[in-house]
């Protein structure tokens, strides 16, 4: 049995005390197990602080970015033990664990692509020089400067590999020391990570807390950051700690979100944006057994389109056989750990008390390559409904499964965004048109709710990565429900571990200090 390490000031320790299993949520086989602390969390931000902070800070952002390709081949060359893992300890297909693993590399790629590209800066100008004197020698420059402290990154269960090379990527870029924390049950993919960066990274940039959080958030200091991705009671449990409010720490959140799709009533389901709209749906629902966060969970479809999207999802779901991911054929895997199944459940039985079935009832299922009575397995389930605004559970409750609701609607683009604004702050929503009349009214009204809006049509159809992709280009991260947070987005993603600074004086000299030395 693997007892799992954590990796803290440059060693790898076990900890003591009572021990949690992490399992195979196909067959319920126990992977390894990891105690619930036991660890010198305090010395861990020492090193991080002392050590860490020191060696980043000396490097330019080009040498930052050197390190993360580095990370990126590291994964590379583990990729096929990685995707294992993943199968194993998140009830992954091998598509999911790509997803996961070699969206990891690519975010971590990313990056290092745009160390490169700053080069030999220490500081990121943000903006122009502007005068603020009587002449142009008096002038003022806003710039970008590493902070000092402790970027603690807090992670969801369902992208351990990704989930810690997006914020790592990031961090690291910036020049802030990272103690990473993976959510517990499905920590496997992560660790693996992290034994293979850890000969990689400068000593004490990179440490990982595995098994619960402890008192770890205790240890918080000023210039210290905190970025965490997961359900949003925790997120408020995280957002009333003492210590963040004392010390003005930065706080980012990624939290739940109930993403809209909605189909415009020009498109024909046959056509070619039909075809993707209904292509998103399925993919959305069975990668990851929709345990997405970008996942779409509303759908809003003109009344005269229902009958055809019922049947379309119906033909698609038919086909994909649920059960243990290590088995061939297998399309959608189990939910990732028990709790999750019983949540996923009780949220369809809150659902189904307001809508009628389309598809999978209630979720009931007889998974393929299963020891009998095992493993935490949901089938995709559709509900509709006839009354978008009355339907309670469909806004309010985030259901991390895969499950979606349709309903229907006069095609009106306003009452479309009215319908995503509904879920009050998500990370991405989507609509499907060629008519760019209705577009820019549906993207108007509905922009203010959504981080991302994701425009589908013919026109890009046969290059769309699809809502649930998360891209390092563009902006990750959701207004109210979602968590308010900002990650990814470019250079913008750096922010989060800088400080912006005015400088003001002579224009020349301030030219000098964000031009590369
Ligand atoms: P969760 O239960 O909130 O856990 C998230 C992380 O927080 C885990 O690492 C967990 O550790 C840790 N944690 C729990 N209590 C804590 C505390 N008091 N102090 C510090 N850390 C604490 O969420 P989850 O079940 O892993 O993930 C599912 C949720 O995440 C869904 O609601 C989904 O929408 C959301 N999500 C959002 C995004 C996004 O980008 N917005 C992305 C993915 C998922 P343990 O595992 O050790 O308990």
């Amino acid at each position: 049995m693997q007892l799992l390490a954590s990796y803290l000031s440059g060693a790898w320790s076990a900890g003591s005390g009572p021990k949690t299993a992490l399992v195979n949520p196909a067959t319920e086989a126990v992977l390894a197990e990891v105690h619930a602390g036991g660890h010198d969390l305090g010395g861990a931000f020492q090193h991080a602080r002392a050590t860490g902070a020191r060696e980043l800070g000396g490097m330019t952002f080009a040498q930052r970015g050197a390190l993360l390709a580095g990370l990126a081949r590291a994964i590379h060359g583990a990729r096929e033990e990685l995707i294992a893992l993943a199968v194993a300890n998140g009830g992954n297909t091998r598509g999911d664990a790509k997803f996961d693993i070699d969206g990891g590399a690519a975010t971590l790629s990313h990056y290092a692509e745009l160390g490169a590209r700053l080069g030999g800066a220490r500081l990121l100008a943000d903006g122009e020089v502007i005068q603020v004197g009587r002449t142009a020698r008096m002038a003022g420059q806003h710039v970008w400067a590493p902070r000092t402290g402790v970027a603690v990154h807090i992670n969801a269960f369902n992208f351990p590999g990704w989930g810690l090379c997006e914020k790592l990527a990031c961090a690291l870029l910036a020049g802030m020391p990272v103690i990473a924390k993976p959510a517990t049950a499905t920590a496997l993919v992560a660790h693996r990570m992290t034994e293979l960066f850890a000969p990689l990274v400068p000593a004490g940039a990179l440490q990982l807390l595995v098994g619960p959080a402890g008192s770890l958030l205790d240890h918080l200091g000023p210039g210290d950051v905190v970025a965490f991705t997961g359900g949003s009671a925790t997120a408020r449990v995280l957002r009333e700690q003492p210590v963040i409010a004392r010390h003005g720490v930065r706080l980012n959140l990624e939290a739940d979100s109930l993403n809209a799709a909605v189909l415009a009533p020009d498109v024909e389901l046959a056509a070619e944006t039909g075809a993707l709209f209904v292509f998103d749906l399925v993919r959305d629902m069975t990668q990851k057994t929709g345990q997405k966060c970008t996942a779409i969970r509303r759908v809003l479809v003109p009344a005269e389109r229902a009958g055809d999207v019922a049947d379309a999802l119906r033909e698609r779901l038919g086909r994909i056989a649920v059960g243990d991911p290590a088995h061939d054929g297998v399309g959608m895997g189990p939910l990732a750990t028990a709790q999750q199944r019983d949540d996923v459940r009780a949220g369809i039985a809150e659902l189904a008390e307001a809508t009628s079935s389309i598809f999978g009832g209630t979720g009931e299922i007889e998974p393929v390559g299963v020891p009998a009575g095992k493993g935490y397995f949901v089938g995709p389930v559709v509900r509709a409904t006839s009354t978008p605004n009355s339907c309670a559970p469909l806004h309010d409750r985030e259901i991390f499964g895969p499950v979606i609701t349709v309903a229907p609607f006069s095609g009106d683009p306003e009452i479309a965004a009215a319908f995503v604004a509904r879920g009050e702050g998500c990370l991405v929503s989507s609509a499907y048109s060629d008519d760019r009349d209705w577009v820019g009214r549906f993207a108007a009204a509905a922009a203010p709710w959504v981080g991302r809006l994701y425009l589908g049509s013919s026109k890009m159809a046969s290059q769309s990565p699809g809502p649930g992709t998360v891209l390092p280009q563009l902006l990750h991260g959701g207004p109210g429900r979602a968590g308010g947070g900002e990650e990814l987005g470019g250079e913008r993603g750096l922010r989060l571990y800088m400080q912006r600074c005015a400088l003001e004086g002579d224009a020349s000299l301030l030219k000098a200090l964000i031009g590369t030395p």
